[in-house]
């Protein structure tokens, strides 16, 4: 099996819009499986159309925990952490579980054993079939909780199960925006990287964190530039920097409102607008001579 990636330096960029049309496109002729990394907002299955079959509650977050009995009222916790997550109360410090990073300083400091670090349940991993037919798994990060890079890493182990299973061939993971531990921990044992960028000044200053991300883990790549059109001077500049880096561009994504029209009725664009399969359709072929 190969696995893709499709990661930003930006979040807004279309990552997902092109996740779900190459998968929609791939599926044609190839055994797929999609994966949602993207934690704190995942969308795929939305779009997907995903029938949930699976649904696991995980734990990959710590917190620290008041023993009330055991508690003097000392204080030597609060003034110990880093996070503003605990405050003076009346008597006894107060615990604000959204704040705490579990670093467990709290409970090293505390003189009477009245602090407890445990782990708590702060993601669900979900498993099911898209409309379309083949298997997608999605990470989703509960409100306020953290320990995202942790959950992408379980959610790529239950994807490659589910791979295993379906015997799939290939494998689409929609990252998350950015460069932050998310996407690191998705995008070891990758394949092959589609980094997606925009022609905005944002847009391309994000593009090359990434690549130098890509480039660290020395992890094949290709570019593809939605929005070519809204500014050409700008995507001209990514092509440049593009030839420089030695990365193919995949394809050019025109600006048209099917794109918003398309996420709005929850559908692949491919599937939304036949007229921008054959975009999809040469980008999968650049990408199966690639793997040749
Ligand atoms: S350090 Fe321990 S005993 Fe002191 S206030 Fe905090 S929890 Fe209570
Ligand atoms: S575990 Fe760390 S972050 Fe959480 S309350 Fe204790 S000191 Fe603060």
């Amino acid at each position: 099996m190969k696995v893709i990636n499709v990661l930003s330096g930006k979040g807004g960029t279309g990552k997902t819009m092109v996740s779900s049309s190459l998968l929609w496109t791939m599926s044609r002729k190839k055994r797929v499986v999609g994966i949602d990394c993207d934690v704190d907002a995942a969308n795929l299955g939305m779009v997907l159309g995903v029938k949930i079959t699976r649904r696991k509650e995980i734990e990959t977050s710590e917190k620290a925990f008041l023993i009330e009995e055991k508690c003097t009222g000392c204080f030597k916790c609060v003034d110990v952490c880093n996070f503003s997550a605990i405050e003076k109360g009346d008597k006894k410090p107060v615990f604000n579980r959204f704040l705490c990073e579990g670093c467990g300083s709290c409970e090293l400091v505390c003189p009477e054993n009245a602090i407890e670090i445990k782990t708590v349940k702060n993601a669900w991993i979900t498993e099911g079939a898209s409309r379309y037919g083949f298997p997608v798994v999605s990470g989703q990060l509960k409100m306020g909780e953290s320990g995202s890079g942790k959950i992408v890493t379980e959610v790529g182990r239950t994807g490659e199960r589910v791979a295993k299973e379906n015997k799939s061939e290939i494998m689409i993971i929609d990252s998350a925006a950015g460069i932050s531990c998310p996407v690191i921990a998705s995008v070891r044992n990758t394949d092959y990287v589609i980094a997606v960028s925009e022609p905005t000044p944002s847009g391309f200053n994000d593009l090359k964190r990434a690549i130098k991300l890509v480039e660290f883990f020395k992890i094949p790549c290709g570019l593809i530039i939605n929005k070519f059109d809204i500014n050409k001077e700008l995507t001209r500049k990514i092509e440049n920097f593009a030839k420089e880096k030695g990365l193919s561009v995949l394809g050019r994504i025109p600006y048209h409102k099917d794109f918003v029209d398309a996420a709005v009725n929850l559908k692949p664009v491919v599937v939304y607008k036949k007229k921008y399969r054959e975009i999809f359709e040469n980008i999968a072929e650049k990408i199966y001579s690639w793997f040749e």
